[in-house]
């Protein structure tokens, strides 16, 4: 069997919160293989958002963050310093978070800032052969600077925006809710990422959208081979959506399986409530 493409061992979060400590995530381990999608599911505050937040190394210097490892793609990224780090979210590994308001930049076209992401993350278009098309199609005479306009205006057609050259020039404000998540995951792919780690990117949204913008990731992943850590308070989604969940409940992970045997089979006592709760 191959290697996972992330395995973390031993996730431990703590805050200093004024009255005490608060372990925030207490002991959690798992592994996302390439290509599947792996659901967190839990209820709020049970400690999703700062495990992933963890793995990213993304935590204000309020939290305290131990883990015996965290390997991605074969490389120890406790190891790794801030600036390599920072090479790697954005590029291998994408965060998409609820508010797409949080990842846009309210005053630069989409356009702009999916082809600055393609640019800063040297996207190798690998994954969707996209530049070996552009290869055969300009071979020379062409700047960086419209290769990356023209990638960016074929991402937004990849996820789905009507009219895309349109589009491009427009600011995020110009757009519906539904319509700025998917310009979320265009940026995302424009780093040509192996893994998606999406915190709860349908809960902003109208629950008639839901499906459309879930279904768009899944199919990305399907098609691109992307693997996605899909974050979400919600059993029903994760039935639609994963190969495997983690159930996470007051900090810990209290069971991990394949979403048809924790549906059929669970074994936490919580992870039986949770799926009586759904209809
Ligand atoms: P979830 O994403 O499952 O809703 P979180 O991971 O955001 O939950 O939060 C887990 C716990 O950690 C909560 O009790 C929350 O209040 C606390 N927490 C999260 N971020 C911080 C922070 N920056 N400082 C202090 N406490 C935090
Ligand atoms: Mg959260």
């Amino acid at each position: 069997m191959n290697e996972p493409l992330l395995d973390v061992r031993g996730l431990t979060t703590s805050f200093e919160t004024g009255q005490g400590r608060l372990t925030a995530v207490d002991d959690v381990s798992f592994s996302i293989e390439e290509g599947e999608v792996f659901g967190v599911v839990g209820e709020s505050g049970s400690g999703k958002s700062v495990t992933a937040l963890s793995v990213m190394r993304l935590l204000d210097d309020a939290g305290t963050v131990e883990a015996d490892e965290v390997w991605f793609d074969g490389t120890d990224l406790l190891s790794l310093s801030e600036a390599e780090m920072r090479s790697i979210r954005g590029g291998e590994i994408s965060m998409i978070f609820q508010d797409p308001m949080t990842s846009l930049n309210p005053v630069m076209t989409i356009g702009e800032q999916i082809a600055e992401v393609v640019r800063h993350h040297g996207d190798t278009g690998e994954r969707t052969g996209f530049w070996s098309e552009m290869r055969r199609k300009y071979v020379t005479g062409t700047s960086t600077e419209s290769r990356s306009w023209r990638r960016a205006i074929e991402l937004l057609e990849t996820v789905g925006i009507p009219e895309p050259e349109q589009r491009a020039t427009e600011y995020p404000h110009q757009l519906s809710g539904g319509m700025r998540q998917r310009v979320v995951i265009a940026q995302a792919l424009a780093g040509d990422p192996s893994l998606i780690i999406a915190d709860e990117p349908t809960t902003a949204l109208d629950v008639s959208i839901e499906a459309q913008i879930l279904n768009e990731i899944l199919e990305l992943s399907e098609e691109f081979g992307i693997s996605v850590m899909l974050i979400t308070h919600d059993l029903g989604v994760v039935r639609e959506t994963c190969d495997r969940v983690a159930v996470m409940y007051a900090s810990e992970f209290m069971e991990t399986g394949h979403v048809d045997d924790l549906f059929e089979d669970p074994h936490h006592p919580y992870t039986e409530g949770l799926l009586a709760s759904i209809p």
